[in-house]
């Protein structure tokens, strides 16, 4: 089956970052056949979709996420992460497949509505008896229709060994180990057209054993699967690996082998000028998350000094208690903004910001040959979003106009060529019965929370 949109702008996001005022892109299968500008001939096949008025861009990529904490948006709202995290932790300890699935399949809706048409997810709460998490946000995921990256958490030092969370939701190591490596077993896709791969995912240094950190490492290697942490996220983190390693963040998870090119870190707001050419040397990426730091006073990661030192930086909406918006173009808003403020106004431009929501992101999961850019031979996930109304049809250029002006309307995404939201609106789920569903669980896992003395 061959699609073709013509009659838009588009914003490659290729090496070259080629753009055309108007073009087309072609489409077969779950491929993009040709880029180009003006319109296809008249008598070349496929069915058209009618583009003028909107701007083409790659779907977008996140790249750090917590998809369970949906359900617990709006708690610990003027908390430090330590503060949040300790509020926060025993009522996560209480959910189960039935609330993990609600509160997947809202975010991933969420997420998707936004334009984003490759997610991961970082999960590593995995309470006794709670069933099999991370099955059913991978079904969410398949139900939605994301290209999805499901990163298997872990926590193994509770508070008795002198860790921040409590007892009760941390895992012991060889648990960990063999849970993680079944679902690489179970999931994971190393094929380029992969809609479902698996990453290695313990939490952070002070919820996370040295051991655990090196075992996640040995066993992501020897599977060929990428990992993932929080790193360097707060003032407080920096104290406690200071306090506990005697270093910073930074050279505490160097020691451990996790500074390579196969892991992408999560938030880096505090990285000294030698962990940023560490960064660059070791070619580790960076998940960004703006709202996620600013919400909770975190502070603004050097993300100009990292990508001019040819660090990728890709874009995360991180967990939504943290950012109860969930949406990941906003977050090419935020980057941009925050860059200037802690860089002044030439810090970041409009097309740095879009490509760190798509190609930097690629980069971070390892899939910049197949995906982040529209290229002839790359997977066909791309977002159509409408600038011809009241919030964009007069912005002299259409990228600015998506990165600086309010949240664009999603014409059309599609991923590997299927269409997942048309003219705003999802096709592979009812958002009032999702939203429903969402609600729901909240209630319920409020009263379980409520429900013990
Ligand atoms: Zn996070």
């Amino acid at each position: 089956m061959t699609l073709v949109v013509e009659g838009c702008a588009i914003a490659t996001m290729d090496d070259a970052c080629t753009e055309f005022a108007e073009g087309h892109i072609v489409i077969e299968g779950d491929r993009i056949t040709a880029v180009g500008p003006r319109a296809t001939p008249a008598e070349s096949p496929g069915t058209r979709i009618d583009g003028r008025g909107c701007l083409a861009t790659p779907g977008l990529v996140n790249c750090h996420h917590h998809l369970y904490q949906w359900i617990t948006r709006g708690l610990a709202q003027q908390s430090s992460l330590f503060e949040w995290l300790v509020e926060l932790y025993p009522i996560w300890s209480r959910i189960d497949v039935e609330l993990e699935h609600a509160a997947a399949k809202a975010a991933l809706a969420a997420l998707t509505l936004s334009g984003c048409s490759t997610s991961t997810d970082h999960h590593y709460v995995f309470p006794g008896g709670a069933g099999d998490l991370l099955h059913v946000e991978i079904e969410a995921a398949r139900e939605i229709g994301l290209r999805f990256h499901a990163c298997r958490g872990s926590m193994d030092l509770g508070r008795s060994r002198g860790g921040l969370p409590p007892d009760e939701v941390v895992e012991d190591l060889d648990s960990i180990l063999a849970a993680t490596e079944a679902a690489i077993d179970r999931y994971n896709d190393a094929s380029p057209d992969a809609m479902l791969r698996i990453a290695v995912a313990p939490c952070s240094p002070f919820s996370v054993s040295a051991d655990l950190m090196r075992e996640s490492a040995a066993l992501a290697r020897r599977r060929g699967v990428r990992l993932h942490t929080h790193l360097a996220e707060t003032p407080e983190e920096e104290a406690f690996c200071r306090e506990r390693f005697g270093c910073t963040p930074a050279e505490y998870v160097d020691e451990l082998g996790w500074l390579a090119d196969d892991v992408w870190l999560a938030h880096c707001v505090n990285l000294a000028p030698a962990a940023v050419a560490r960064f660059a040397a070791t070619a580790t990426g960076v998940a960004h998350c703006p709202s996620s730091n600013a919400r909770l006073g975190a502070g603004i990661a050097p993300v100009a000094d990292l990508l001019a030192s040819g660090v990728a930086v890709g874009l995360g909406v991180d967990g939504a208690a943290s950012n109860e918006s969930g949406q990941l173009l906003t977050e090419v808003r935020q980057a941009l903004l925050f860059a200037r403020l802690r860089g002044g106004p030439a810090a970041l431009t409009a097309r740095q910001a879009l490509a760190m929501g798509t190609i930097e992101g690629a980069r971070c999961l390892g899939r910049q040959a197949e995906l982040g850019s529209l290229e002839a031979g790359k997977l066909a996930d791309l977002a159509l979003w409408r600038v011809d109304g009241l919030g964009h049809a007069d912005v002299t250029d259409p990228v600015a106009a998506l990165v600086l002006g309010p949240p664009a309307p999603l014409e059309l995404l599609l991923v590997g060529g299927r269409p997942l939201v048309r003219a705003g609106a999802l096709q592979t789920g009812s958002e009032p019965e999702i939203a429903r569903e969402a609600r729901r669980a909240h209630r319920r896992l409020m009263e379980r929370v409520e429900a013990v003395p």
